[in-house]
């Protein structure tokens, strides 16, 4: 019964040094299976190079995984980003979709790092590919990390306050995947799409609205509903927005690091019962 499935312990959202965690694929299963996670998924950003590796381990700890990815797109003029699960890690097109999507990536970094000298902040290019796990997915979190070790900031949520986000001297606009594209290529391999942390976008109603319909259209079939970026309120109100759009809920704790990460794997509150669980649709795909 539902209620049974949405007391499992599932994390299907969170980072190795395949993208920005701080921690291999491997030590990631070992640290879901001590936690108590009965459903793991490892989401790289627009990156699924550590899935087999990912799906290996967790079998080694007896731990049922889903493959996973978070694939960076542009909506409304913001970066959203839409988690892709149980699809296949070897189909071409999604594979090529997300080397597309990583492309831009180099450049905009070292348009990061000129934004920062501007302010007196040098070397943060050459600083950040020190913590940079995959040459191809030189990220913000990258930056964040080397700011705190020059001192410039305390932690890393203070750097992305002062320096990464909109309008900050280490922000550059990027243009990331479309939606439709996203949605496909998860579709495509055979996956399902979800909306992730929707509380972390600063849309209006409207664009909100906007998002969620053309998500539907698409074939977009969930949403995350309790994930360590919201707070429960948000969780509640996106529960909510679930049941509008006939929307299955999904449940992650988007763990980076055990030095950053406030929730660590496994640790998240439980999905509300009166939702349909993401992994319901995804059965016949668990390993
Ligand atoms: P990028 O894909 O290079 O734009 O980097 C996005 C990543 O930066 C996200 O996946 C988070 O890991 C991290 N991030 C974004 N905003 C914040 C924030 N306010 N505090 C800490 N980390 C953040
Ligand atoms: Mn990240
Ligand atoms: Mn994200
Ligand atoms: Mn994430």
């Amino acid at each position: 019964m539902k209620t049974v499935s949405s007391i499992l312990n599932a994390d299907l959202h969170c980072h190795s040094v395949v993208s920005d965690g701080t921690l291999s694929p491997e030590a990631l299963a070992a640290r879901a299976a001590a936690n108590g996670v009965e459903l793991w998924a490892l989401t790289d950003h627009d990156e699924i190079s550590g899935q087999h590796r990912a799906a290996a381990a967790a079998q080694a700890h007896g731990l049922k995984y889903l493959t996973g990815t978070e694939i960076s797109i542009t909506f409304a003029g913001q970066t959203v980003h839409i988690v892709g699960l149980g699809f296949d890690p070897d189909d071409a097109a999604l594979a090529d979709g997300l080397r597309r999507t990583r492309g831009g990536r180099g450049q905009r970094a070292q348009e990061m790092a000129d934004g920062l000298a501007a302010v007196g902040i040098r070397g943060a290019y050459e600083g950040a590919l020190k913590y940079v796990g995959n040459p191809e997915l030189i990220s913000r979190t990258h930056f964040a990390r080397f700011l705190v070790e020059a001192g410039v900031c305390r932690d890393t949520s203070e750097v992305f306050r002062k320096y990464l986000t909109e309008g900050k001297p280490g922000f550059v606009p990027h243009r990331w995947a479309t939606l439709r594209d996203a949605v496909g290529w998860i579709i495509d391999a055979g996956g399902i799409a979800v909306i992730a942390h929707p509380a972390r976008y600063s849309f209006s109603a409207n664009e909100e609205y906007a998002l969620f319909s053309e998500f539907k259209a698409h074939g977009g079939q969930a949403v995350e509903v309790v994930t360590g970026s919201h707070s429960a309120v948000e969780a509640l109100q996106y529960a909510e927005t679930a049941r509008e759009f006939g929307l299955a809920a999904s449940r992650g704790s988007d763990f980076h690091s055990p030095d950053e990460s406030r929730i660590d794997l496994g640790a998240l509150p439980l999905l509300p019962g009166t939702l349909t669980p993401v992994w319901e649709l995804l059965e016949d795909r668990i390993r």
